[in-house]
């Protein structure tokens, strides 16, 4: 898209803002702080008076920084206002006029396995450094108060008993994503026994980023490369299992990073969310007949899996077909764990805030084990889980579903 096309398309967007503040009580940032400035109708109202030349985009910069692009705001929105594209398009605007290194560099580090698998390798030859936080530090000079886990240990599963699985009746393809791959295999490890379980095998291929984060960001032409890659590196018609909320959510939008590409729209919907693919296969069934567990379970709605797809029920309902499990609600499980992307790196206030206040209604619901499906979620909640006492672990949604076949859950090392 062209950069007078873009602005003309960032304008038209914010024109079905009606003002109404319907979106307030929803927005984390707007809670935290009751400040206008901080809430979705005031951050589309800043960016429509850039586009019409009345603020200068710099100045509009903050607003933007604070927000967590949770998407929350267009659940609660009566008018259908595309506010993730709004941020989107507005944040590309402004790192096209006053780049932003360290964030770039931050970008890079943690969509590449490479350099993750590097920083963690760095985490364990400094024991009781906070490599993230001193990853933040090299790059913008200044001390975050962030941490992330350091990797936890993969479990080592039984084989799958073939005499119990049902006949192969298609393929799927598995997105390996950057931090899933690299904070979490055992996930992965999870959904392919899981989609075993229910009839299918992975196509294997190499693959790259999903361009999530830059896309998230701003940095939409990155993504738009990291885009085209994957869907080269995709080809065909079988459907795209992903475990990750975020890249979930961006991959389903790719129609509208690639807005004249056919092929990024019919990609987008070949993409199914391991819950929705589950359910849509029956696996509701199936998980009644499993071993099942023992246990008290709550569950967090990843951001980009609630507000992104607007997937909540599918997950409760396998997670709650389990024998044996208490599926037990939490309060504002739907609003955002403070985690979103480099969000946590940037904005460590806000994001602790947001964490606490989350561990807070975990803790409150008594459950042993917090369920999510988004790896950053996973990662940031199983921080204060660990600082506060390891009460409750985290797992994802899939880890959780397979250990009703095995009765092996994997805990947090
Ligand atoms: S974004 Fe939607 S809910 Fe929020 S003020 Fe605008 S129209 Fe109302
Ligand atoms: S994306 Fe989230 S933080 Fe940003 S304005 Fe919307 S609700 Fe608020």
């Amino acid at each position: 898209m062209k950069p007078e096309q873009a602005s003309e398309h960032l304008q038209e967007l914010t024109t079905h803002c009606i003002r109404c503040g319907f979106c307030l009580e929803s927005c984390p940032t707007f809670v935290e702080t009751g400040n206008e400035l901080s809430s979705p109708r005031g951050r589309i109202y800043l960016v429509r008076s850039a586009t019409e030349g009345k603020l200068k985009w710099e100045d509009i910069r903050p607003s933007l920084d604070s927000c967590l692009g949770c998407r929350a705001c267009e659940t609660a929105c009566p008018s259908g206002v595309q506010y993730g594209q709004i941020l989107e398009f507005a944040r590309e605007r402004i790192s096209k006029d006053h780049p932003d290194k360290a964030k770039e560099a931050l970008l890079g580090s943690t969509t590449s396995p490479s350099m993750l698998r590097t920083q963690l390798g760095l985490g364990r030859l400094l024991p009781g450094k906070r490599i993230p936080a001193a990853l933040s530090k090299l790059l913008s000079g200044e001390v975050s108060e962030v941490d992330r886990p350091v990797p936890q240990s993969e479990v080592r599963l039984p084989d799958l008993d073939s005499s119990s699985l049902p006949a192969v009746k298609g393929e799927v393809y598995l997105l390996e994503g950057c931090a899933m791959r690299v904070l979490f295999p055992r996930v992965h490890q999870a959904t392919r026994r899981l989609l075993r379980r229910a009839g299918y095998t992975v196509h294997e291929v190499n693959q790259g980023c999903c361009g999530s984060m830059h896309a998230h960001s701003g940095y939409l032409d990155a993504a738009r490369q990291m885009a085209e890659a994957l869907i080269h590196a995709m080809p065909g018609d079988l459907p795209i299992v992903v475990n990750s909320a975020g890249c979930g959510s961006t991959i389903k939008e790719y129609g509208h990073l690639l807005p004249n590409s056919e092929a990024a729209t019919a990609f987008g919907a070949r993409v199914v969310d391991a819950s929705e693919f589950l359910h849509r296969n029956g696996f509701v069934t199936e998980l009644r007949k499993s071993n099942g567990l023992s246990t008290k379970v709550t569950y967090h709605d990843a951001c980009h899996l609630s507000h992104g797809q607007r997937i909540t029920a599918q997950p409760r309902e396998l997670l709650a077909a389990i024998p044996g499990i208490e599926l037990v609600p939490l309060a504002e499980s739907d609003m955002c764990c403070g985690s979103a992307g480099i969000y946590n790196v940037l904005q460590p206030k806000m994001a602790r805030s947001l964490l606490e206040r989350k561990y807070a209604n975990i803790a409150a619901t008594e459950a042993a084990i917090v369920a999510t499906g988004n790896p950053g979620c996973h990662a940031w909640i199983a921080q204060a889980a660990r600082e506060h006492g390891r009460k409750v672990s985290v797992l994802h949604t899939m880890e959780l579903l397979e250990a009703a076949f095995t009765g092996i859950a994997p805990f947090e090392d």
